[in-house]
């Protein structure tokens, strides 16, 4: 059992590998680019930090591709949530708000650490509402702050007030609210 479980396929070791190099060599470049990129301040040139960029965030989708596949694995235990197994290095990390009431028809959301984002104007209720399921209009052309062929905007904001009213203490995933 525990052979099987170390005896990786051959194909799994060479793409560990190529990850692992894709890792060191963007690692290697990233602060030197990073740099380069904030010096050079001219949109119309493609800098490489560009392409820096777009590798990094491949890399960290397959690493939350493998891990979800390692989660189903039979040797992992089974208590083991999909959650925690996304926050194990704050690559994709999945956390949690919750939404309550501010003072003065204001709302806040608060992340799991404490901090906290106050929720001021009115334009923001549809946005916040719909972390928390609700939907502007069945249509989908609208966000909740535009006119769609069905709703007005002010109809719209004004429904997604009652719904956050009628959802204080409820915790939806964070969308980046909390995001450094
Ligand atoms: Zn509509």
């Amino acid at each position: 059992m525990t052979k099987l479980t170390k005896h990786r396929p051959r194909e799994a070791l060479d793409a560990d590998a190529f990850v692992e190099a894709v890792q060191a060599v963007l690692d290697y470049l990233w602060e030197d680019e990073q740099r380069h990129h904030s010096e050079q301040d001219s949109a119309d040139q493609p800098h490489i930090f560009h392409s820096l960029q777009v590798i990094r965030e491949w890399l960290s989708d397959l690493r939350a591709e493998a891990r979800q596949v390692e989660a189903t694995e039979p040797s992992t235990p089974a208590a083991q949530t999909a959650s925690t197994v996304k926050n194990e290095d704050g690559v994709g990390a999945s956390r949690k708000i919750t939404l309550h009431e501010g003072d003065c028809g204001t709302y806040t959301i608060e992340a799991e650490d404490g901090r906290t984002m106050l929720i001021q104007t009115d334009w923001d209720y549809p946005g916040v509402a719909s972390i928390f399921g609700w939907r502007p209009c069945p249509c989908g052309e609208t966000d909740g702050t535009v006119d769609c062929p069905h709703r007005t905007a002010s109809e719209m904001i004004a429904e997604a007030g009652e719904f956050l009213n009628d959802h204080i203490g409820d915790t939806a995933e964070d969308p980046g609210y909390f995001e450094e």
